[in-house]
């Protein structure tokens, strides 16, 4: 089997309501992302999803379009899609950085060898653990009334686990927040904090002196994601426990953050990890030091959130209260079928060959604000 073809498609689909992130990503109305399509000689065609948000991701759906043209499609095309370990180690060579547009790469690889054997990709990479996995629920930042209500809407809807946004408020009314959800929902419902690197390292000692006693299950990425210092600083003084998002891009911010003992949680993403083969090795590594890990998402569609699903159904050191599956939920639309897997509070695991979910032509077509075609893909 060669490969004999990309092409990749721009889109952009509104969010189902405005989403208020901290101080540093504002207030989103849109998600954008570059859908990918690998095709072979022999008709398979891989699926990829590139999903960059700079300044969390240096990538932007422009420089995607433009290092997959130039810098990565030369290395692949009329290479055998099967040599899956080879390819990645080639293009590690050959690509500095740019994570995101590999993830696409990547998750399109594994969806065409999952395809062409007709096997998931979860038994390429070692098999299923967990059939089903708990989602947590993300709520924009709000006064503490409109959290209670927006957590009472993500409940109803047979959510679990909440993770409120912060990070763009002064610190005294976060401490507030915090305090108004423990008071009503106490330890029945786990709460995860994300700043989105929203706060400095004195509000973030302000943040977990002021709810000392009324902890969250989680905070996760309260500051820079460079400042390794700061996140060790607030992991000796926080109550509850600390996770690197934006931090955590690479194998080697994996390797910097247990060294430095920074944090104690990683918050995986295939999309920013840079596709399924990294982000589970990346796991691995972070087992092996008794790191605990949480798949997230960044805004995706259904092709990402399928390939992050067959990673994490294989982890063994996944946290047990939620994890985030329900972007799809929170669009207007998705170009994918991913959402039949959902159900409320869970997500199921797909049985079906490569990512487990199917492409809707139409709704692509649709959402497509520029395209481009790369060698000679089959139409
Ligand atoms: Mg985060």
């Amino acid at each position: 089997m060669k490969i004999t073809g990309l092409e990749l498609f721009h889109i952009s689909i509104p969010f189902a309501e405005p989403y208020h992130l901290s101080k540093v990503y504002g207030t989103r109305y849109d998600a954008e992302s570059v859908i990918l399509k690998v095709h072979t000689d022999q008709g398979i065609v891989g699926l990829g999803e590139a999903d960059p948000l700079n300044p969390f991701t240096e990538d932007t759906c422009a420089s995607v379009i433009v290092v997959t043209r130039d810098m990565i499609a030369p290395h692949i095309i009329d290479q055998d899609p099967s040599d899956l370990a080879g390819l990645e180690y080639m293009l590690d060579q050959a690509v500095n950085g740019n994570l995101v547009a590999r993830s696409a790469v990547n998750m399109a690889l594994f969806d065409i060898v999952g395809k062409a054997n007709d096997i998931p990709a979860h038994l390429m990479l070692g098999g299923r653990y967990h059939d089903k996995l708990p989602i947590f629920r993300g709520i924009g930042s709000g006064s503490p009334e409109e959290d209670i209500v927006a957590i009472e809407r993500e409940l109803a809807r047979g959510n679990k686990c909440i993770m409120i946004k912060m990070g763009s408020l002064p610190v005294s009314d976060e401490i507030k927040r915090m305090i108004a959800v423990k008071k009503k929902y106490g330890d029945r419902v786990p709460f995860v904090v994300d700043a989105n690197q929203g706060w400095t390292v004195f509000e973030a000692l302000a943040f977990v002196d002021g709810i000392r006693d009324y902890r969250p299950d989680l905070i996760e990425q309260p500051i820079y994601h460079k400042d390794i210092e700061g996140l060790k600083r607030i992991k000796e003084r926080s109550p509850c426990p600390l996770s690197a998002d934006e931090s955590m891009q690479n194998l080697h911010d994996a390797a910097t953050l247990i060294q430095e003992k920074a944090v104690d949680v990683f918050s995986l993403k295939v999309s920013k990890n840079g596709g399924l083969a990294k982000t589970k090795k990346i796991a691995d590594v972070a087992e092996t030091f008794g790191i605990k890990c949480l798949m997230n998402s960044m805004f995706e569609f259904g092709i990402s959130q399928a390939a992050s699903l067959q990673v994490g159904c294989t982890l063994t050191n996944l946290l047990d209260f939620g994890h985030a599956y329900g972007s799809v939920t929170r669009m207007s639309d998705d170009i994918t079928d991913f959402d039949q897997n959902i159900s409320p509070g869970f997500v199921t695991v797909p049985s079906g060959p490569g990512l487990g979910i199917n492409l809707k032509e139409d709704k692509l077509k649709k959402y497509t604000k520029e395209y481009l075609k790369i060698g000679e893909p089959a139409e």
